[in-house]
């Protein structure tokens, strides 16, 4: 069953047009990348599926059509993680991911037992209660990303999007807080949708990849499928090789 499913999706931004019908069906319990040269349209099409951006086409999140929906009940349905996400220096860690519990507010709401217990074990599930007090201005790179995702967790969506999960990390910790991705998707039953710049990576850890370039999809399958020499060259302009077979 499709977690996510998108039909001939458009945006058009300063009567640009940005996303030029793009399809896209992501199976529940997957991960699905989204790759594709810059200003290929990626971070619009996860803009578009959270349902922040206006678009002209159909996408649903659990069956559901969530352009319709009210910001809270949207929330509960999908979680989406911006690209570089600005963090408020001054909060705690704790007071972060308890935003998780109020994203449809944008600031921190009357939080219940519940929340609490939630956010709660979204820091224990990204090995973070050891730094709950601790100011977000004082945490390192790689601990950002963690408290990015144990807010995302604290949602308790069933879909997370992650916008470039990557870039601001060196590449230990690129492996890390992907294979944490990886861990949640297999453990809490998450679907994810990212987009991912490096391709190695994407081919190493998604199932099913879409390539998109210029606004349209140009291929989606297997990594092996979708990233071949060919296509790199003809798309990202450069000769590489994702696969030594
Ligand atoms: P990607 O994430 O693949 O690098 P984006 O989705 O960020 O691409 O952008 C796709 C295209 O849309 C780019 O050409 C970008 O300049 C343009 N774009 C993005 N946001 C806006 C906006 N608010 N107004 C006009 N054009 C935009
Ligand atoms: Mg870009
Ligand atoms: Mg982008």
């Amino acid at each position: 069953m499709s977690a996510v499913k998108a039909a001939g999706v458009r945006v058009t931004l300063d009567r640009k047009s940005i996303l030029r019908g793009v399809d896209l069906a992501v199976a529940s319990g997957s991960w699905h990348a989204v790759l594709g040269p810059n200003g290929a349209g990626k971070s619009t099409l996860l803009k578009a599926i959270v349902g922040i951006l206006p678009y002209q086409g159909e996408i649903q999140v659990g069956g559901e059509a969530v352009a319709k929906l009210a910001a809270k009940a949207r929330a509960r349905l999908i979680a989406y993680v911006p690209q570089q996400p600005q963090l408020p220096a001054d909060m705690t860690v704790a007071e972060y991911v308890l935003l998780g519990r109020t994203p449809h507010l944008g600031y921190l709401g009357v939080e219940s037992r519940t929340d609490r217990a939630v956010a709660d074990g979204a820091l224990e599930r990204l090995d973070l209660a050891g730094f709950a007090g601790r100011r977000l201005g004082a945490m390192s790179g790689g601990e950002r990303q963690r408290v990015v995702l144990a807010r995302a967790l604290a949602q308790q969506a069933g879909v997370l999007l992650l916008d470039e999960p990557t870039t601001a990390l060196d590449l230990g910790h690129q492996q890390q807080v992907l294979d944490l991705v990886d861990e949640l998707r297999s453990t809490e039953g998450l679907t994810v949708i990212s987009t991912l710049h490096d391709l190695s990576l994407a081919a190493q850890y998604a199932d099913d990849l879409t390539l998109l370039v210029d606004g349209a999809v140009v291929a989606h399958g297997t990594a092996r499928e979708v990233l071949t020499e060919q296509r790199i060259a003809e798309h990202y302009g450069a000769r590489v090789r994702v696969f030594d077979d």
